[in-house]
């Protein structure tokens, strides 16, 4: 074998770098599906599948493209596991091929890039590690930007990549509109009635490729978290385009308004649900944000969405995999609220059995589809994670488990950074912490639930507030320094030392009671 091409799991895509010069005589493509990668967090079986069944489709495509396909798959006969690692699998592919050269994209974890480059020095093989350029800024311009400046923040980021890709810029270098982000016209609440106009996804009923990787995934995996019923997401790049239409034309418009709210019951609102499509490669956030522009200048979507929905893509997801590849290693051990080590998530994260309605209801989505949306994750489950006192890096695993969505690069900043403030501000300026209040506000959740938001001691108050006010005294100290924490301290420090040891006590109990 001239070049051997491995690809993983999320670079699934047929414009890939390491296909150039692809010649099917002398070259082969390498795919694996694995235990370990399977295990080494308790992934929800939703999860295995949204990665298992797009390989399966993209190997196939590759074959009726022409190209040899070496493909280590998973069987669903428990009696052949092996434990199969992926450098097991790679070595025994070198042992059993002469492989004169390896060459592979730069992989989206930095443990898997480790182990990657490692096995192959070992074997003594030649390799060519190429940039991934389906993304918009590389490591290199991150740093780039990144270098000497006092913060990190996205807004400054978000207006560099603005300019550099013409994106919702006028000739002259001016954001579309007058203003680069029109946030504040983003936060909506649904009235009494709930969200109108609401188009459900499109749903795909799985293939025979995927109900094969379904009964794998059932047999194999059968004690991991989540269920497959309702699985229905895109597979292959044709589902995936489809999916990106029907969002544009429907979901779009109304996207900017919502973006912040919740509805009980509810599941996408007027999300995309386009991440994991975007992160297997199936889409580039190029073609996404294309699409959103162009249903801006074709007046079929308002510019606060169009905006909002290319900030998350142009802005918040190159920002936050810069953010990864500038920090790690280190990243992944920070815990700068200084959280116990051994501090998991709550139980109720892994069963959803709680009598919290915004929790359940974020939960019950979570379990059927492995999906909630971002202010199900940052304001209801990471809200959460963080008042409880979980450690970062918990809160992180927890994650990569439970999300289809969820890779390395992507999940880390999110979860330990701007979720737990485990970075210590270098991704949000202050800790996303608040009451039971703010959910109010955002949802009609507080409606049906049996706590009052309004209250932070006695029986029926509610766990967030509770959790809150005690967060706030535990973490002064961190806190003080902080312009924009000075108003939340203040309000600390109007409460009396009896109200201040009732919460306390509270707030104890209601740790030790859900600690996993
Ligand atoms: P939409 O609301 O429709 O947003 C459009 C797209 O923008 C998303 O598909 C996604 O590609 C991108 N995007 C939006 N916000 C972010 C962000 N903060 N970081 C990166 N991309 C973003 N996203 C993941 O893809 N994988 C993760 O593992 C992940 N972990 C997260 C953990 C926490 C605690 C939080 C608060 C957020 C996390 N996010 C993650 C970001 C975001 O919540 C999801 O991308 C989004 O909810 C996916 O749903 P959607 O496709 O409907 O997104
Ligand atoms: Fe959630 Fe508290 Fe509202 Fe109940 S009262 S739904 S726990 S915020």
């Amino acid at each position: 074998i001239r070049n051997l091409v491995l690809v993983l799991g999320d670079q699934l895509n047929h414009d890939s770098a390491a296909f150039a010069g692809f010649d099917s005589k002398r070259d082969r493509v390498w795919m694996a599906e694995n235990d370990q990668e399977a295990t080494h967090v308790w992934c929800h079986k939703a999860r295995l599948v949204a990665f298992f069944s797009p390989m399966r489709h993209f190997r196939d495509e590759l074959i009726a493209d022409g190209k040899q396909v070496l493909y280590h798959e998973l069987t669903g006969d428990r009696r052949k596991r092996r434990g199969s690692s992926f450098q097991s699998i790679l070595d025994k592919t070198l042992g059993e091929h002469e492989v004169e050269n390896v060459r592979f994209v730069h992989p989206g974890d930095y443990r898997v890039r480790e182990q990657l480059r490692s096995t192959l020095e070992q074997a003594g093989v030649t390799f060519d590690e190429l940039p991934d350029e389906h993304f918009y800024c590389s490591p290199e311009r991150f740093n780039e930007w990144a270098t000497n400046r006092k913060s990190m923040i996205l807004e400054q980021f978000y207006r560099v990549m603005r300019t550099e890709h013409s994106v919702l810029v006028d000739s002259k270098g001016d954001p579309e509109g007058g203003q680069w982000n029109y946030d504040k016209d983003n936060r909506g609440k649904f009235g009494k009635a709930g969200p109108a106009n609401l188009f459900q996804p499109i749903s795909f009923k799985p293939d025979e490729t995927t109900r094969a990787v379904i009964a794998m995934v059932e047999d194999r995996f059968a004690d991991h978290p989540g269920t497959l019923d309702a699985f229905d997401l895109p597979v292959c790049r044709a589902d995936a385009l489809a999916y990106l239409d029907d969002f544009i034309e429907n979901r779009l418009p109304d996207f900017g308004d919502f973006q912040d709210a919740m509805w009980g019951g509810e599941k996408f609102l007027y999300h995309s649900r386009l991440s994991n499509a975007i992160n297997l490669h199936l889409l580039s956030p190029r073609e996404v944000v294309d699409a959103a522009v162009k249903a801006y200048h074709e007046d079929r979507a308002p510019l606060n969405s169009v905006e909002g929905f290319v900030r998350q893509i142009l802005g918040w997801r190159e920002y936050v995999r810069g953010i990864y590849w500038n920090k790690m290693p280190e990243y992944e051990g920070l815990n700068s609220l200084r959280c116990d080590p051994d501090q998991d998530v709550p139980a109720f994260f892994w069963d959803g059995k709680t009598d919290m309605a915004c929790v359940a209801d974020a939960m019950r989505l979570l379990i059927d589809t492995a999906y909630a949306h971002h202010i199900q994750r940052l304001m209801v489950l990471g809200l959460y994670a963080q008042l409880h006192g979980t450690h970062p890096a918990k809160f992180h695993q927890w994650h990569m488990a439970m999300y289809a969505d969820a890779i390395d690069w992507v999940s880390l900043p999110n979860a330990l950074g701007m979720s737990q403030y485990g970075d210590h501000g270098l991704m949000a300026t202050k800790p996303y912490c608040a009451t039971g209040k703010h959910i109010q506000r955002m949802s009609n959740h507080c409606k049906s639930c049996r706590y009052d938001p309004a209250k932070s001691t006695g029986d029926d108050a509610c766990p967030f507030t509770t959790l809150y006010w005690d967060f706030l005294d535990r973490h002064q100290d961190t806190f003080r320094g902080n312009n924009r924490m000075t108003l939340q301290l203040k309000n600390v420090e109007k409460k009396s030392d009896d109200e201040m040891q009732a919460i306390r006590q509270r707030a104890k109990q209601l740790r030790e009671f859900w600690s996993s």
